[in-house]
């Protein structure tokens, strides 16, 4: 079958499901994925065939897409701050808010090459590993520590970290039973669970079927458990100067910034999304 033709019938199965746009996407995405084949490609040779095997993988892809599994699930990988990540349903895929709270670490804290001076980052919930390595890739002077509960998603940020070839320490560790870090850190940042119940008629199938729920959803009594934990830990564990960073609930802005408050964080930060609601904040000791 025709590549130009199969792109009708693929349009067709999914157009219900998804806005035109994003269907488009779907098909170069996995045009390329599957055979290496550019956008550019296809109008060139509009003759390229699909033969019987390559169109049992797509009809399997389509299968999955129309049950809303994420493209990045299917394909096992995504990009994040312009860098390739391996995800599974072990690690929620990354957001591109959180590219904007690295991108705020990065800016804060890049010195050019000659400056001696080691940042001990830690990164609390890493998942993916998206946020530590990114941080690692880009802030040369940086060492970087990486913690999550679930043994499964540090297996996926390991995988990363060698794919990316950046040097991480990863700890197997659950943030709620920890009593003290240990060690001094410059940074402390995470990206926490932190969509309550009731938020959950808001959430896509797409996020509730097939992200882990063990990496967004608390409790509606107790939404800031994780933030807590860890600005109680930040208070020790924070070396002198040093700044903690979050991705937050955008709801919850306001009792964010009480909460720091009342553990005495100085020059409290609220920034915005690109979507211009309340999701990153820092402070300093
Ligand atoms: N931003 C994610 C979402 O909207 C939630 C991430 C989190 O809970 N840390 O699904």
């Amino acid at each position: 079958m025709l590549v130009k033709d199969y792109r009708v019938q693929f349009k067709e199965a999914l157009d219900t499901l998804y806005d035109e746009k994003e269907i488009e996407s779907f098909f170069y995405i996995l045009l390329e994925a599957f055979h290496q084949i550019k956008r550019v490609d296809l109008a060139l040779n509009p003759t390229i065939e699909l033969d019987g095997m390559q169109l049992l993988q797509w009809e399997t892809v389509l299968s999955q897409l129309k049950d809303e599994k994420p493209i990045q699930y299917i394909l096992g990988e995504t990009e994040f701050y312009g860098l390739p990540f391996y995800v599974n349903e072990n690690t929620l895929i990354p957001r591109p808010e959180t590219e904007e709270l690295v991108e705020w670490i990065i800016k804060d804290y890049f010195v050019p090459r000659n400056d001696v001076s080691t940042i001990r980052i830690l990164d609390i919930g890493t998942g993916s590993g998206c946020i530590a390595i990114s941080l690692a890739k880009n802030l040369p002077n940086a060492e970087v520590f990486a913690l999550d509960v679930s043994e499964k998603a540090l297996q996926i940020a390991k995988k990363n970290a060698d794919r990316n070839e950046v040097k991480i320490t990863f700890l197997h560790q659950s943030i709620l039973e920890t009593i003290d870090l240990g060690q001094q850190f410059d940074i402390i940042m995470s990206n926490p669970p932190y969509v309550r119940n009731l938020e959950k008629a808001e959430i896509n199938k797409n996020v509730l079927e097939y992200e882990p729920h063990l990496a967004l959803f608390v409790e509606d009594t107790d939404a800031l458990l994780f933030y807590r934990k860890i600005t109680e830990l930040a208070q020790k564990n924070l070396s002198q100067n040093g700044q903690l960073y979050f991705e937050i609930n955008q709801y919850l802005g306001k009792e964010m910034v009480e909460l720091l408050e009342k553990y005495h964080f100085k020059n409290i930060e609220l920034r915005k999304d690109i979507y211009g609601n309340d999701r990153m904040m820092k402070g300093n000791i």
